[in-house]
């Protein structure tokens, strides 16, 4: 008798390589210096946004450098962005 078992790991569709993830990291680096550099920080806030992401809602809203440091990505999959606003006044 022949028994078939799949022992294969639960893929997710929408999973991100490991090598995809550190190429985007890399690549969000290098534009997060060049966003830093383009951006007043005395007149903008860098406002972390967090689209469906659960690992990284408690710092959305949060600002540059108090809330973090380190750009998005953070994690396989994450899908926040940076976002400039203006300050409130
Ligand atoms: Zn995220």
């Amino acid at each position: 008798m022949v028994q078939l078992i799949f022992l294969g790991s639960c893929v997710h569709a929408a999973s991100e390589s490991d090598a995809a993830f550190k190429a985007r990291k890399a690549q969000a680096q290098t534009n997060f210096a060049q966003l830093l550099k383009a951006t007043d920080l005395k007149r903008n806030d860098l406002v972390w946004t967090s689209g469906d992401c659960p690992v990284c809602s408690p710092l959305n809203g949060t600002t540059y450098p108090d809330g973090w440091t380190t750009p998005p990505p953070l994690h396989h999959n994450c899908d926040c962005v940076i976002d400039v606003q203006p300050k409130a006044k």
